[in-house]
């Protein structure tokens, strides 16, 4: 039987760890920023934006949207690991511009049960970011929501766009 897929990553990490030192670092992040980004598999944080191990919380769901479990994630970088600023990044051509709420309802169809989140789907990616945006800077549940912002990533050049946000509105 040829290795799975699983098998081939265990494998590198065999590898990894042949090489590895300990770092001897703290859990809490070096440049204290956390990253919200979409899980894209074309979207390397780290390189894309000069990180190196340590320095920032990388927090990743389908679409980078700011569900409440992000919410949960940014709360804990905040108040328990000391991060204060807030990056966002989405992308083009993103698997959710093609899907709408009716993946929900064909797969409460298929399997005669209705999940509880949302597909957080969206047709304007400049909207959708500024809502993101909107989303953390009015959580109560944060510590910092002065410095938060939000980007558009270009999977085809590599570059960063900023979406310019809505005004903060009063919390
Ligand atoms: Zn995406």
């Amino acid at each position: 039987m040829s290795p799975s897929v699983t098998d081939k990553l265990v494998a590198a990490n065999r590898r990894y760890a042949e090489d590895f030192t300990d770092p001897g670092m703290d859990a809490r992040p070096v440049r204290q920023v956390a990253v919200v980004a979409c899980m894209d598999a074309r979207l390397d944080l780290h390189a894309a934006l000069g990180l190196d191990l340590g320095d920032c919380h990388t927090i990743r769901n389908a679409g980078g949207v700011v569900t409440d479990d992000i919410i949960r994630s940014l709360t804990i970088s905040q108040r328990a690991l000391g991060t204060r600023a807030v990056v966002l990044i989405q992308h083009t051509g993103c698997g959710l511009l093609q899907l709408t709420e009716d993946f929900r309802d064909e797969l409460a169809q298929e399997v005669g049960q209705k999940p509880s989140w949302a597909v957080e789907s969206f047709k304007d990616l400049d909207r959708n970011v500024r809502q993101s945006v909107a989303r953390v800077r009015t959580s109560p549940f944060l510590l910092h929501t002065d410095d938060v912002r939000g980007f558009v990533f270009d999977v085809t050049t590599g570059l960063l766009r900023e979406v310019e946000a809505e005004p903060v509105p009063a919390k």
